[in-house]
C-alpha cells in the first residue's frame, strides 16, 4: 500500500457541478481511496469575472452530500496570490518572460503564438500580458489512461501567456504551483486538459518543481457532443439524488457496476467502487453508447 499518495479535485466555481464534474471527481477521488492516498480539494477561484456568487459553498456542500470526504483545509486560489507571484519573479529574474503587448486582433486566431514581443525585456507601463519564453523541446509524459504524449510547447503552442493584462495570474502558473504546493502525486482530471499538460510539465521544469503523474478521465458529452459546461446548459447534479448518479458515474468510467446496485445506498455504491475499481476498464473516450442519469 502506498500511502504517500495525493491527489486532487480542482473545481472552478463558475457554477454548480454538473454530471461531467463528478466523473473527474469519482475518479480522481477513487484512485487516491483504492492506494489508502489523500484526496485535496481546491478551488480554482482565480478569476472573479468568471466566478458566480456562492458556487464554491454550493460545490462543497454537494461534494459532501455525494459522500466525499477530503483532507485537511479546502484551498482557494484567490488566497494564493503571493505563491503565483514569486513563481512569476522566479522567472522574470531568470530572463525567462516576456511582456506582450500583442492585441486579440494582431494574433488573428492564430493557434500558435508568432513571437511578435519575443525581443522585449524588463518592465513596461502599457498594459501587457506576460508570456513564458518557450524553448525549442519536446515534453513527453506517460499518461495513465491516454498512453504517451509528446508535445513541442514552442512548435504547437508557442510562448504562452502566465500573466494576463488584467493583472490575474494565468491558470497554468497556478495550478503548477499548487499542485506541488500540496505535493499531489498524480493529476487524475477530465481529457479536456490533455493537451495543456504539456505546459505544465515544461513549467514544472522551468520551477524545478516535481511533476507528479497525470491520467486523463473520458469527458462527458451531450447528445450534441459538446462537452457538459456552463456554456452547454449542463444540468447541475440533483443534491436529492446522489445514489443513482454515482452509479452512473461508475458506469460512465467502465466499472460496470451491478443494476441491483443502482438503488442500494450511498455507502454501499463507494463501498462496492473501492472494492472494484479497475483502470483497464475506463474507457480513453466516452462510449457511443453513455447513458446520463434523468435527474
Ligand atoms: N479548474 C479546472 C476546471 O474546473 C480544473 C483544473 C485541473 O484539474 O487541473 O475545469
Amino acid at each position: 500500500m502506498n500511502t504517500s499518495y495525493r491527489g486532487r479535485f480542482a473545481p472552478s466555481p463558475t457554477g454548480p457541478l454538473h454530471f461531467g464534474s463528478l466523473v473527474a471527481a469519482v475518479g480522481s477521488y477513487l484512485a487516491a481511496s483504492i492506494q489508502n492516498g489523500e484526496w485535496y480539494l481546491r478551488i480554482e477561484d482565480l478569476d472573479p469575472p468568471r466566478e458566480v456568487p456562492g458556487a464554491a459553498d454550493e460545490i462543497l456542500r454537494c461534494l459532501d452530500t455525494f459522500g466525499f470526504a477530503w483532507h485537511g483545509k479546502v484551498v482557494y486560489q484567490s488566497q494564493r496570490h503571493a505563491a503565483y507571484h514569486a513563481a512569476l519573479e522566479q522567472l522574470q529574474k531568470e530572463r525567462l518572460t516576456f511582456p506582450c503587448i500583442c492585441t486579440r486582433k494582431v494574433l488573428s486566431g492564430s493557434p500558435i503564438y508568432p513571437g511578435n514581443c519575443r525581443h522585449r525585456q524588463g518592465a513596461m507601463e502599457q498594459p501587457h500580458t506576460t508570456r513564458l519564453r518557450v524553448a525549442d523541446k519536446r515534453i513527453q509524459f506517460n499518461d495513465r489512461l491516454q498512453g504517451l504524449q509528446r508535445q513541442n510547447i514552442a512548435k504547437e503552442v508557442g510562448d504562452f501567456i502566465i500573466q494576463r493584462a488584467d493583472h490575474l495570474f494565468a491558470y497554468q502558473l497556478a495550478v503548477v504551483v499548487d499542485d506541488a504546493e500540496q505535493g499531489i502525486t498524480e493529476v487524475i482530471r477530465g481529457s479536456d486538459l490533455l493537451t495543456v499538460t504539456g505546459r505544465q510539465i515544461y513549467l514544472q521544469q522551468q520551477l524545478q518543481l516535481t511533476t507528479p503523474s497525470y491520467g486523463h478521465l473520458p469527458i462527458v458529452v451531450n447528445p450534441a457532443g459538446d462537452k457538459l459546461s456552463k456554456q452547454t446548459f449542463a444540468q447541475p447534479l440533483n443534491s436529492d439524488q446522489p445514489a443513482p448518479q454515482l452509479w452512473y458515474a461508475l458506469q460512465f468510467l467502465g466499472q460496470a457496476p451491478p443494476a441491483a446496485l443502482k438503488d442500494d445506498s450511498l455507502s454501499e455504491i463507494w463501498r462496492w467502487a473501492k472494492a472494484n475499481w479497475c483502470w483497464h476498464a475506463i474507457p480513453s473516450q466516452p462510449k457511443k453508447t453513455t447513458t446520463l442519469p434523468d435527474q
